[in-house]
């Protein structure tokens, strides 16, 4: 075993060319095959930029990397959610108390080349396009692909290989049917789909809507957002139920109805979008889903990471990010170990297993928090009660800056805490709602009594919740 292993990434989205930049920092020769054509070759449609918010665990992967700073050239700071009720009126809830706190909008198209430029300037890195994997040996690290401009089926081997295919992973399929080991699997999905649509930017290039939020037009059942792009325009996202509900995708089928549907629910991002129809119809419905399975390594030759091992619903914004936290976690494995792998005294297989125990808890809790944050963003962000708690958070975050922490800010901003401890946000949100709801946090009471209250309430939820655990 030599540090040159041969390394077979299959998939160059954004976890795939991280992970291959990485991998060839530390010295093995990495081949990444990707079934779409190189993104940096094919024009871009600029009305149609698709973003995403990349936050602490995203940026903590691009530094170890070391492409932090470019990445952050493309990044448009959003400091919180500014929410629109049915009226137009719309008020700023900030992400935290902390002034550094923020979450950025950055476009996916633009990221992945910047992660493709950084990864192929490395001398021991191949990349492929336009070769769509058909099949895959796991014991072996091979797999065979589609040339989709020859048609010639060709194969690709390396020592191990790493599927970051993403949420429809072909590597992932393999596993789940391989009868020599057990994998179990699992596939939520929710009743709602999301569309793209797009504000436009103002004629003379500015933004029609303010710049430096996310945008959140709360319905109950439905939400619209929206999240900044460099061009002065806003890619919106509408999460909407398939079918069974008043206004849902099943029925949203004329340009009528489309309209009528915004001019009911959302006048004022109707009014940013002169287009709406036009792209509405253009642009796919896609479907939300949350994949879990076990275990990510089969014969300790192949492995998957990213959404190919835990595709989770986007309302946490959190997929990109824990996909490049996987980066950051299995390069310390590999770290710890790799001394021991040079010399024989581990295998790969040893380091699979150890990166899995790390990270599989934290990405089930993450998976899980985000699809309470679901419920969060198109029911609660828009209540009284609600914006009374982020109103305390924030004030709690602003004074006592190492003391207190949202559920929001532990997940978004704290990389150095574990997905996983995010259940003590969630025994801490109940907490405060109770509270307040009970009227235990009355006007008199100081900001530090406040504190104290809510953190005894949260420790009495925490210890029931390890009680009920032990019933279980
Ligand atoms: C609507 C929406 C909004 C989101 N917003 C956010 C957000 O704000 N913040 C955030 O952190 N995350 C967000 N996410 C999640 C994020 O998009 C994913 O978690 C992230 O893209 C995962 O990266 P990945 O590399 O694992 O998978 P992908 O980005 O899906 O990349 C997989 C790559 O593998 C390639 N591939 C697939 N099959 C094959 C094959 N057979 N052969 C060869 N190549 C193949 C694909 O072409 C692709 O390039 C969002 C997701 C959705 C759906």
């Amino acid at each position: 075993m030599s540090k040159k292993d041969s390394i077979l990434i299959i998939g160059a989205g954004l976890c795939g060319s991280l992970l291959a930049l990485r991998m060839a920092q530390r010295g093995y020769n990495v081949t990444l095959v990707e079934k779409r054509p190189d993104l940096r070759k094919v024009e871009q449609d600029a009305g149609r930029s698709i973003n995403l918010s990349l936050s602490d665990r995203g940026l903590r992967g691009l530094r170890l990397a070391g492409v932090e700073a470019e990445a952050k050239e493309q990044c448009i700071p959003m400091h919180g959610r500014m929410i629109h009720d049915k009226e137009g009126n719309t008020f700023l809830s900030k992400y935290s108390g902390r002034e550094n706190e923020f979450i950025n909008s950055i476009s996916r198209p633009g990221l992945n080349m910047m992660l493709l430029d950084a990864a192929e300037k490395m001398p021991n890195v191949s990349l492929v396009f336009d070769h769509g994997c058909e099949d895959i040996d796991l014991e072996n690290a091979s797999a065979s692909f589609k040339n989709y401009k020859t048609g010639a089926l060709v194969t690709f081997k390396g020592d191990i290989l790493l599927g970051t295919d993403g949420a429809g992973s072909v590597v992932r399929r393999g596993m789940f049917n391989n009868r020599n080991f057990l994998f179990s699997f699992s596939q939520d999905w929710l009743t709602h789909g999301y569309k793209e649509l797009t504000i436009p930017p103002a004629d003379n290039g500015g933004y029609k809507t303010y710049k430096n939020a996310l945008h959140i037009w709360p319905r109950g059942e439905d939400m619209l957002i929206a999240l900044p792009n460099m061009d002065g325009s806003f890619t919106v996202t509408l999460f909407l139920p398939y079918a069974d509900s008043d206004y849902c995708f099943e029925n949203l089928i004329t340009p009528e109805k489309v309209q009528e549907y915004f001019q009911k629910e959302f006048p004022d991002a109707l009014a940013l979008m002169p287009n709406l129809t036009e792209v509405f119809f253009e642009n796919p419905t896609g479907p939300l889903g949350t994949i879990k399975c076990s275990p990510w390594n089969s014969f300790g030759k192949s492995l998957v990471l990213g959404d190919a091992a835990h595709a989770i619903v986007p309302f946490y914004g959190q997929g990109m990010n824990a996909s490049f936290e996987d980066v950051v976690v299995f390069d310390e494995v590999l770290e710890k170990f790799e001394d021991k792998l040079l010399t024989g005294e581990v295998d790969w297989k040893k380091i699979f297993q150890e990166y899995e125990k790390e990270r599989k808890k934290d990405t089930d809790a993450i998976a899980d928090l985000a699809v309470d944050n679901f419920h969060e963003m198109k029911e609660h962000t828009a209540s009284e009660l609600f914006q009374q708690k982020r109103k305390l958070e924030t004030a709690f975050e602003a004074e006592f800056p190492d003391e207190y922490y949202s559920k929001y800010s532990m997940v978004t901003f704290n990389e150095n805490i574990s997905y996983e401890a995010m259940r003590r946000g969630r025994a801490q949100d109940k907490a405060i709602l109770n509270l307040i709801d009970d009227g235990k946090l009355p006007e008199i009471m100081s900001l530090n009594e406040k504190l104290i209250l809510v953190k005894r309430t949260t420790e009495e939820i925490l210890d029931d919740n390890a009680v009920l655990g032990k019933l279980k």
